[in-house]
């Protein structure tokens, strides 16, 4: 009977013809009372895992979200779709949304971790007479300190779970990825497989083809998700992360005017194909500086920053969705809950501090399912700023997941194959190919190159100058400089001084950094101090390496 009422309700309310396979299961599980963790691709479709149940049971479900911008949408769009929806967050002083959602008047009620944390006792006793039939956790990851959105009030959830004990917990993500380093992969990999055959009913998707997939390495992140929010015996879906409509590429930011001008024609190509875009800048200034020259082109564009007053941002919001306005140049506060299917691009204006944002914000374009494009430009200086994303963290576990962040985020950048392949073992798919085709690595044709030698050359001398003194000195040292620098500290006694000579110093550079993104040199650079970020400032060496690049 069930099932049938499921798709009913999916015709009535959605005009969904169909569940997406997972949503099923899911929907079927959450009826039953079962607790379910969903990662699923931003895009899938996992709101409706929520939405559904409380309308089949006909009891109120519960959503906890970390934005009142992003409930205020989704309140918004069920009510037009004739279901009682409301939200509940710190500013609400609706007395009567408080007393009707006590009561259960409501299909789904969304709450702010904060104020499902703080509302008084007999609000949760009444409404547990009225019935609740789900209490959904959305951007789990939030919860857990290994993930890149950590948020301390996701913490206190727990103890929820001794109040509602007999409704079903669910935790939504599309990122609950691992940190690891790629060498340590097959190890995790396989530990994970085991603990997670014995404790969880193991039900892996993968979402784009439906094909079952034996491993997946979502461990730590997940593991905190379910351990913090008490989930008994899950039900686990995990979908494949893969976007394969959209393509993704990299290219070098030169700062200055003439970059941008030339950026931004380049991009009202698209715009003029009637295409709509999204331009993240890492700094308002830059937002400001890319706004202006939109409107110098003839082109209007819409701006959304951090420091607009609400209203500005809510009413450039609004153009843009209704596709008023074609371009967004943006800072990453313009985010969650852009269910614009149309987006054809999303350029990113510097790096952002972690693939895990990077995966997010670009996975905004193409939802519709047509191809779409995702171009990051960085520059070096992007990848200094471990100590300006620390801020006032003090937990060790966090600065380091922050500076592992980072450093994936630059890895991704100096990479020559497979972008596409890179992203997902990094969110720890198994990619079956070497090349996607569709990705700028895989549409340029390179070269491979042997280059031990250079890159023995290279370290070693990294390590005759001891560390200490970032690419500059030893590619100065190699290439024969007899600078007073380099006199005073008498390096230029070193035997490999001059033996880099037939090489600019620039092209020494890109050696480095490919040696650092790989892993094979690293910046042993003092996280702790709150010094002005200068990430070059010391080297040291992992290993002894056989290295081969390919140069375009
Ligand atoms: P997520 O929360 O996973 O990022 P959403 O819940 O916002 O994804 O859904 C993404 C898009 O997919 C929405 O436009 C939604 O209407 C659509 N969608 C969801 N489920 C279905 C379905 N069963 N059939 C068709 N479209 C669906
Ligand atoms: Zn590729």
């Amino acid at each position: 009977m069930s099932m049938e009422t499921m798709r009913s309700v999916l015709k009535k309310y959605f005009r969904f013809s169909d569940f997406r396979p997972y949503q099923r299961e899911v929907i079927e599980k959450i009826i039953e009372k079962r607790d379910c963790l969903v990662v699923m691709a931003t895009g899938s479709g996992k709101s409706l895992c929520y939405q559904v149940p409380p309308l089949v049971v006909k009891k109120t479900g519960i959503v906890v979200s970390p934005l009142i911008s992003l409930m205020r949408d989704q309140v918004m769009a069920l009510k037009q779709r004739g279901i009682k929806a409301e939200y509940l967050g710190s500013a609400q002083k609706d007395f009567t949304v408080h007393s009707k959602a006590e009561h259960g008047q409501f299909d789904i009620l969304f709450m702010t971790p904060e104020k499902a944390c703080t509302v008084p006792s007999s609000f949760w006793s009444n409404l547990l007479k009225a019935g609740i039939s789900l209490f959904a956790v959305d951007e789990a990851h939030c919860i857990s300190e290994w993930g890149h959105d950590f948020r301390v009030e996701y913490k206190h959830l727990d103890k929820l779970r001794e109040v509602l004990l007999d409704v079903p917990f669910v935790g939504l993500t599309a990122t609950a990825t691992e940190k690891y380093s790629s060498f340590a992969l097959a190890g995790r990999a396989a530990l994970g497989l085991v603990v997670r055959y014995f404790l969880f009913d193991l039900n892996l998707y993968w979402y784009n083809n439906s094909r079952r997939t034996s491993y997946t390495v979502y461990f730590r992140v997940q593991y905190d998700i379910i351990g913090s929010l008490k989930l008994n015996y899950p039900f686990v879906t995990i979908g494949s992360v893969d976007r394969t409509n959209l393509f993704y590429g990299v290219k070098l930011l030169n700062r200055g005017q003439s970059f941008i001008d030339e950026l931004v024609r380049e991009i009202s190509k698209e715009v003029t194909n009637g295409g709509s875009t999204i331009i993240y800048c890492t700094t308002i200034k830059d937002v400001e500086q890319i706004f202006k020259s939109f409107a110098e082109a003839g082109i209007e564009a819409g701006m959304y920053h951090g420091q607009m007053n609400g209203k500005a941002r809510e009413e450039s919001h609004r153009l843009f969705v209704r596709d008023e306005l074609q371009v967004m140049v943006a800072t990453i506060a313009f985010g969650m809950g852009i269910d614009k299917p149309n987006i054809r691009q999303v350029i990113h204006y510097g790096c952002p501090k972690s693939l895990e944002s990077y995966y997010q914000e670009s996975g905004r374009c193409g939802r519709d399912g047509i191809a779409s494009v995702c171009w990051l430009y960085y520059t070096r200086s992007d990848f200094a700023k471990a100590d300006f994303y620390c801020g006032e963290v003090k937990s060790e576990k966090q600065r380091k997941a922050i500076m592992e962040s980072l450093l994936a985020a630059e890895r991704y950048c100096v990479l020559t194959t497979c972008r596409r392949k890179f992203l997902l073992e990094y969110f720890g798919e198994k990619f079956p190919a070497d090349r996607c085709g569709n990705c700028d690595n895989c549409k340029i044709s390179r070269k491979e190159r042997d280059m031990s030698r250079e890159a023995f050359l290279l370290m070693a001398c990294i390590h005759s100058c001891r560390g200490g003194w970032g690419l500059n000195m030893p590619i100065d040292v190699l290439r024969g400089s007899r600078s007073k620098k380099i006199l005073d500290v008498q390096f230029d006694k070193l035997p490999l001084h001059g033996l880099g000579k037939n090489y600019p110093a620039n092209w020494w550079k890109a050696l480095g950094y490919q040696l650092i993104s790989q892993a094979y040199a690293y910046h042993s650079h003092d996280l702790w101090s709150n010094s002005s970020a200068n990430a070059s400032g010391k080297f040291e060496l992992c290993r002894a390496i056989a290295f081969t690049v390919a140069m375009s």
